[in-house]
């Protein structure tokens, strides 16, 4: 292995000393972002950074994002919006369910657009619009629930709810939108169930003269497999960070090729040779058939390794070769098995998601060994590591 450095700036200075990070490629959100604005023009592109941008970090992923090509952020939370309001970013920011009555004040004074399905959300927004006062219409979204049964009004009352925005003079129904339950399955029929009903409750605000602009239903399954859930604009999250909504997905036409923007990665810490029958980690739960270098990689489960990862044939990628994971994950630290004789050493790059030589291990491949989806992967990755951004590398990772 060549000589490896450490990234010379780590944006958390908190960690300064720790050899291990995810290292964020913003050049493929860019470019995940390009390719799928492309494939649902005419509609937009909604960049969804909710979860501090599902693990990647949200300020970055909104501006390679709309320098891609969206040209909406969404967020779960008024404190994600006004966190990337005090980042600069001035482009529109839908929050996706309706803010608690309190925080409305925050929504109109970040200028975030929020999602309405209630009665009393709704006074709230109005009030605090008022407060505020003397401003263009504020900006309203309109959720009906067509059958995820999360959060949404009923399409009935929800008609009734947009039709008052309609008619308020302070505020503009900007948008009116629905989410899909099963999205990431192409065939399944409930899609249609869902949208047929979203389309009868356009139809009833349009008999009333009342047509939003901005109609919006697609999450990543249904901008790329869905071309009838693409309406006005799509929130697309996962695609957006280069992982396919389903572990099969990837493959599944008409998906473009999108690149997977995380890795996350280690220096080994401290490296052993250890004899045949002994037993490594808690539990001793991983005996060693003939004598092994073993080394230490300092990310554990409370880094967002999971920790069922050993139990399942859990594998990373040191000098080019998967190696497994050596019993039990532990809290801040994992052992691998390098194999015998292996030319090891402290500082030596480990790669747990991501790319090295000829090897790739995903975040779906963790995720379906450890029985759940990419997604809580990366979001699970948890604030203790420290994320890197290629503008901030000095070169390319050794072995990649
Ligand atoms: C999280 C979320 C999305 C994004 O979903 P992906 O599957 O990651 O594209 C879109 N819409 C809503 C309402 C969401 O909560």
């Amino acid at each position: 292995m060549p000589a490896r450095s450490r990234p010379a700036a780590v944006m958390a200075p908190a960690y300064e000393h720790r050899d291990g990070y995810a290292l964020i490629d913003t050049g493929a959100i860019r470019a995940n972002a390009a390719v799928l604005a492309a494939q649902v023009a005419p509609a937009g592109l909604c960049a969804v950074v909710k979860a501090g941008g599902y693990g990647h970090g949200a300020p970055e992923v909104a501006r390679a994002a709309l320098d891609g090509g969206a040209t909406w952020l969404a967020v779960a939370l008024v404190e994600e919006g006004r966190e990337l309001r005090a980042e600069r970013i001035a482009a529109p920011i839908l929050v996706l369910s309706e803010p608690p009555p309190a925080a409305m004040d925050e929504v109109v004074a970040s200028r975030l657009t929020p999602t309405i399905y209630t009665r009393p959300g709704l006074d709230a927004l109005r009030h605090a619009v008022g407060r505020a006062g003397g401003r263009p219409p504020f900006p309203v979204h309109v959720k009906v629930d067509t059958g995820m049964h999360r959060v949404g009004a009923a399409p009935g009352e929800a008609v009734d709810l947009a039709l008052d925005v309609a008619a308020d003079p302070a505020l503009d129904l900007e948008g009116f939108w629905t989410h899909l339950a099963v999205a990431d399955e192409v065939d399944n029929p409930y899609n249609t169930t869902q949208l047929d009903l979203y389309d009868h409750a356009l139809d009833a605000l349009a008999g009333h003269g009342v047509r939003p602009r901005v109609r919006h239903a697609a999450n990543s399954g249904g901008a790329l497999w869905h071309p009838r859930a693409r309406y006005d604009l799509v929130r697309c999250g996962i695609a957006l960070y280069g992982l396919a909504p389903d572990a099969e997905g990837i493959t599944r036409p008409p998906v473009p090729a999108l690149r997977p923007a995380l890795s996350l990665r280690a220096g080994v810490s401290y490296v052993k040779e250890v004899a045949a029958k002994e037993r490594v980690s808690y539990g001793l739960r991983y005996t060693l058939a003939q004598e092994s270098v073993i080394a230490t990689v300092p990310l554990g489960y409370a880094d967002g390794v999971p920790r069922v990862l050993s139990a399942v044939g859990g594998e990373v990628l040191v000098g080019g070769r998967r190696c497994p994971i050596a019993g039990t994950v532990t809290m801040d630290q994992i052992m691998v098995d390098c194999g015998p004789g292996a030319e090891v050493r402290s500082g030596d790059e480990v790669v747990l998601i991501g790319r090295q030589g000829d090897q790739t291990i995903t975040a779906w491949d963790w995720a379906v060994a450890a029985g759940t989806i990419a997604y809580e992967v990366v979001c699970g990755i948890s604030s203790r590591v420290p994320r890197v951004y290629d503008h901030t590398w000095p070169g390319p990772p050794a072995g990649s």
